[in-house]
């Protein structure tokens, strides 16, 4: 990774309020309140063969999660979603990740920043596996974090809010540096909540098993895959799950935009085998992006 061009570094174009303007010129200024107070929220998206895959429901979230921090984004979703295609087109992204951001600029610089005008800019490059496909091949190593998912009424939890990322970056740096590929977090209770940028899913005896989401985000790939297992006929059980089903799980993995489905071979000193019902969801969802993408095209 050492050896990759930084990201202020690349070349290209970048949609920032309204207009394409050079990747080394999409800056911000250092007194934003996006930068100070984390009043900012992003999506994190894929496209597979110059589809964005459920770029509607990732427009809509970017929306939605602005409205929880108590914002509003000043372009429609419908133009935000054509700007997506030009950013692509303009840096020749057709299997690629985009990523949107919104966040309050730099009018008011303090806790309040009712009057702060409302920033957009969308990049795009090319992003082909968030995990290495060996640890993809054996099933990532999971640590467990230390850091718990917050209770709604402590953060705004159903908002893809750059500020709900603090202890994702902590509980991830402290994974890797003891040897493991990202960390399991619990939530606030005790009860599994997800990895530290995808949720979790556990098969046990033939059914599968996801925590609810009631203070992590629902995942669209999360969805995605509740709906290819059940086109399966494969049971599929959101509850709430503790250690005990940590220690029980047959086979684990995660689902994510990037992540996609990935298989966990360990989590903490638990091991899983890469099985069938796993094999089987991430063949399915390969399956389900390209058919979405041909359909689109
Ligand atoms: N949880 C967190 C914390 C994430 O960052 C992500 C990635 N956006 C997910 C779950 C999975 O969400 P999605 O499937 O919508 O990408």
């Amino acid at each position: 990774m050492a050896d990759l061009v930084p990201f202020d570094a690349r070349e290209g174009k970048i949609w920032y309020d309204g207009k394409l303007v050079d990747w080394q010129d999409a800056k911000l200024h250092v007194l934003s309140h996006g930068l100070h107070y984390a009043s900012a929220v992003f999506e994190g998206e894929r496209s597979y063969g110059g589809h964005i895959f459920k770029v509607r429901e990732h427009g809509e979230r970017l929306h939605r999660s602005a409205d929880i921090l108590g914002f509003r984004i000043p372009y429609s979703v419908e133009t935000l979603e054509k700007a997506r295609y030009e950013v692509m087109k303009a840096n020749d992204i057709v299997d690629g990740y985009i990523r949107p951001i919104a966040w309050r600029g730099s009018e008011m610089m303090g806790v309040s920043a009712q009057k702060n005008t409302i920033h957009v800019a969308i990049a795009a490059w090319p992003w082909p596996s968030y995990f290495s496909p060996e640890a993809r091949q054996r099933g990532i190593k999971l640590a467990i974090s230390e850091w718990r998912r917050p209770s709604p009424d402590t953060a705004p939890t159903k908002s893809k809010a750059a500020g709900l990322y603090m202890i994702c970056t902590l509980s991830k740096h402290k994974a890797e540096q003891t040897g493991f590929d990202d960390a399991l977090m619990y939530d606030h209770r005790g009860y599994v909540a997800e990895a530290t940028g995808a949720n979790v899913f556990m098969a046990q005896e033939g059914k599968l098993h996801t925590p609810t989401p009631d203070c992590f985000l629902d995942g669209i790939t999360r969805r995605t895959v509740i709906e290819l297992a059940r086109r399966r006929g494969i049971e599929v059980i959101e509850r709430h799950l503790d250690e005990s089903d940590v220690v029980k799980a047959d086979e684990v993995f995660i689902t994510g935009t990037a992540a996609e489905v990935t298989p966990v071979g360990l989590i903490g000193e638990n091991h899983y085998q890469v099985g069938s019902l796993t094999n089987r969801m991430m063949d399915d969802y390969q399956a389900e992006v390209r058919k979405a993408s041909a359909q689109a095209a």
